[in-house]
């Protein structure tokens, strides 16, 4: 007889699905800091419906947006699914990035089977919606959702459902945990810097990265040189500096130096305008310092936003592009529009990746050309501490990873 639960890393026998998981669970009453909001409960194994596939999640990857979910702001997920998706569930469970089994697949699933190694991405949509099927790119779609954010069932639970799509095969060399941990960063990464043309990285083009030691940084360092480019990281620590060096930067510059952060100064404020001015243009020149040429970067990568979209928008090439995928230190950046049309600079969003890039990134990854960077790697008990390093800036650097069933790190089988 089926046990109705089986403890973590106790491994029913294959495509025997059990009543009930463990689960890092949010609900709406628990809103707040991470390390509060997200705790284990017992919960029931979601079914798969038509295209679903049940994975048995070996390793998940900490990300962001989890941190987003605990908080309950800027969007309340758990609400939100009720009221737009009709989800009966009054609880959320995260995890966009992951690694496992698929032990049980719905309806119409041609693809993958039970017993299949997969490394699950993040992004969500209908693949019958008449967008996707005229071919649009599915980060267009209007159906485009977070999978473990967006939608429930994510990898922080014994079981997560995703759909067919989203299970790319793993590659035999990687870890549970470097397998999963990486699309999100990795392959956000990966589209703002080749899926821009013409403002894809290209040999030669300087590269500048906010955030160099963190998930998406570190990620995007190694893609510029694999590409050829030159990347230039900004951090806020001598050791994350390092880090980044040794990852393959050519130069760091530490933002701690630097006091002009934030929303642009009233354009009548012309004392205020002028500090601020200095203080960009000081740090523009340590670009050129790094370099030893005057020239400045073709790409700017940017995530933090608020605090720093001012000066990604003025110190990128004439003709060159900002692209950025998120908003870190707020949502309200600031441009001075001078700097765009003058001198016909881009801003361009960027969110997930496709399966197109997905499926590349783990070829790099498979290939020892991109390194997921986990420096991190705890327990199931430990993701909700993780989220709240996260939402502290205090986590280590590069990527973090939890062991969801896989009993010890560097396990690359069941
Ligand atoms: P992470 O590992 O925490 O790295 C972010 C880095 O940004 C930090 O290490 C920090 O480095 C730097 N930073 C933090 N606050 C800053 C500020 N006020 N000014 C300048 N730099 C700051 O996070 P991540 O996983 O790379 O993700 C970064 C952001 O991208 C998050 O907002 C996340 O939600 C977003 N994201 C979006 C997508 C998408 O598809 N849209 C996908 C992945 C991530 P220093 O302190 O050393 O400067």
């Amino acid at each position: 007889m089926t046990k109705p639960l089986y403890e973590l890393g106790e491994t029913p026998p294959l495509g025997v699905v059990p009543a009930q998981m463990y689960a890092t669970v949010i609900r709406r009453e628990r809103f707040g800091e991470p390390a509060k909001a997200m705790l284990t409960e017992v919960v029931d194994v979601p079914r798969p419906g038509r295209g679903e596939v049940l994975v048995y999640t070996m390793a998940a990857g900490i990300n962001y947006n989890n941190v987003w979910a605990s908080l309950g702001t800027p969007l309340d997920v758990i609400s939100m699914r009720q009221k737009t998706l009709g989800a009966t569930e009054a609880f959320h469970i995260g995890g966009s990035d992951g690694a496992g089994v698929v032990w049980a697949v719905g309806p119409d699933v041609r693809d993958v089977k039970p017993g299949d190694h997969v490394i699950t991405s993040g992004g969500q949509w209908d693949e019958t919606a008449p967008d996707v099927r005229l071919g649009v790119d599915p980060m267009f779609a209007k159906s485009l959702t977070a999978w473990g954010y967006e939608s429930n069932y994510g990898s922080f639970a014994q079981y997560a459902l995703v759909q067919e799509h989203q299970c790319h095969p793993k590659p035999a060399n990687l870890s549970w945990e470097d397998a999963g941990s990486m699309l999100v960063t990795g392959a956000t990464a990966y589209r703002q810097l080749t899926s821009w043309a013409p403002h894809d990285v290209r040999p030669g083009d300087v590269v500048l990265i906010w955030g160099g030691s963190g998930g998406l940084g570190s990620a995007a360092i190694q893609i510029v040189k694999n590409r050829g480019g030159i990347p230039i990281a900004v951090v806020s620590s001598e050791e994350r500096g390092r880090w980044c060096l040794e990852l393959g930067a050519k130069g760091v510059i530490n933002r701690n130096e630097f006091h002009h952060w934030g929303r642009l100064p009233d354009i009548d404020d012309v004392p205020a305008v002028e500090a601020w001015n200095a203080e960009a243009r000081r740090f523009g020149k340590k670009i050129w310092e790094i370099l030893g040429e005057r020239r400045s970067p073709r790409i700017v990568l940017e995530h933090p936003g608020e605090d720093t979209l001012p000066t990604s928008m003025m110190v990128c090439d004439t003709g060159g592009m900002v692209v950025i995928c998120g908003g870190t230190s707020g949502y309200n950046g600031d441009i001075d529009l001078r700097y765009l049309w003058m001198r016909s600079k881009r801003l361009q969003g960027s969110h997930g990746s496709n399966d197109r890039e997905n499926r590349e990134v783990i070829q790099l990854m498979a290939d020892g050309r991109l390194s997921s960077c986990v420096t991190w790697c705890g327990t199931f008990d430990q993701i909700g501490e993780a989220h709240q390093m996260l939402h502290e800036n205090r986590h280590p650097m590069g990527n973090m990873a939890a062991l969801v069933n896989a009993v010890s790190p560097g396990l690359t089988t069941l």
